[in-house]
């Protein structure tokens, strides 16, 4: 009898790993029309800063409009078009996207706004992406000093030479170089500092546990202590409550993003975000007023 069972156990198991293959299967095949057919869209989240209460960046973040499954958040697809290599035409559509609408906000008189992009690590060690950003910048016409790239930890830490070459390069440009997530990877005081960092956007974890957990309260500390000494800005991602924002306040934090101020939205409800301060800053004339 016991046999009989593990029989059918493993018979449902075996089925449920067959579903799920086939789910990705198709999953995969709906992500190739996807990009051809162009079912994504972008939706803006704004950074604010705490001192001016103005917009430093909006980042964009991609969702998929399903045809069956509505619409999708990237942790559902991010990793398949990873693994496929369909990341590269991805990033090409979500460059492509981003500047064309950050161009638009800048020829609206809406202000200078920057734009900032997730390059996933898969493609960041890819020779092409340089060619993909500069590329995406000549069509566009918009300046380099309006695009910002966020990058996760791991990604610095592999081919850290061509990374760091690749980061110099972007930089020497204008643009802004952000570290995603920061304090989930392993990266070290003295290993971050060769790289050419704007800012460091601590990982909504540490910001979630700071206000019940001393340890993570010192881990924001320290963070917020460490990016100052090396010029460093720095962002706190997922702020949720006034709480947490006093907190981070008293800390010194530059810059925080999170539902509090704004969930990601579409273009046109962030542009309510954008503050007169934003609309004197426009094309690149910092000086004004
Ligand atoms: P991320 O870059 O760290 O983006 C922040 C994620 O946290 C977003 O989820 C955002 O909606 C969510 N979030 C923001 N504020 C709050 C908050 O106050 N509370 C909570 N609970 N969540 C908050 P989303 O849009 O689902 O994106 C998830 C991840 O997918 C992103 O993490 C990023 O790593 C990746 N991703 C998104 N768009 C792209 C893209 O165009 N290319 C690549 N390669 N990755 C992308
Ligand atoms: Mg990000
Ligand atoms: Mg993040
Ligand atoms: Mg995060």
């Amino acid at each position: 009898h016991a046999k009989a069972c593990g029989k059918n156990v493993y018979k449902l198991f075996d089925k449920k790993m067959n579903e799920h293959a086939n789910e990705r299967v198709t999953l995969l095949s709906d992500l190739r029309l996807a990009l051809e057919r162009e079912e994504f869209v972008l939706h803006y989240q704004p950074k604010v800063d705490l001192l001016t209460g103005n917009v430093t960046s909006v980042e964009a973040l991609v969702r998929w409009m399903h045809p069956r499954l509505g619409m999708l958040a990237p942790d559902k697809f991010i990793r398949l078009s990873e693994e496929s290599g369909l990341i590269a035409d991805l990033t090409d559509w979500v460059l492509r996207t981003a500047c064309t609408q950050a161009k638009k906000w800048q020829e609206q008189n809406l202000g200078s706004v920057r734009v900032a992009v997730n390059l996933s690590p898969y493609h960041f060690q890819r020779q092409d992406v340089k060619e993909a950003i500069f590329s995406v910048l000549d069509a566009t016409g918009l300046e380099p000093a309006l695009l910002e790239i966020e990058i996760t930890e791991s990604a610095l830490m592999q081919n850290d030479e061509y990374t760091c070459e690749l980061l110099r390069e972007l930089r020497g440009l204008g643009m802004t170089i952000s570290v995603d997530d920061f304090g989930t990877g392993y990266s070290s005081l003295s290993y971050l500092h060769r790289f050419p960092i704007n800012t460091l956007k601590i990982d909504r974890t540490f910001i979630l546990n700071m206000m019940k957990s001393s340890e993570d309260q010192a881990i924001v500390t320290a963070i917020i202590a460490m990016a100052k000494s090396l010029n460093m800005q720095i962002v706190a991602e997922g702020v949720e409550t006034v709480d947490q924002l006093e907190k981070l306040k008293d800390q010194g934090c530059h810059e925080i993003q999170g539902f509090l101020v704004s969930r990601p939205v579409t273009a046109e409800t962030v542009e309510q975000f954008f503050t007169p301060e934003n609309h004197l800053h426009q094309h690149g004339n910092a000086t004004a007023g």
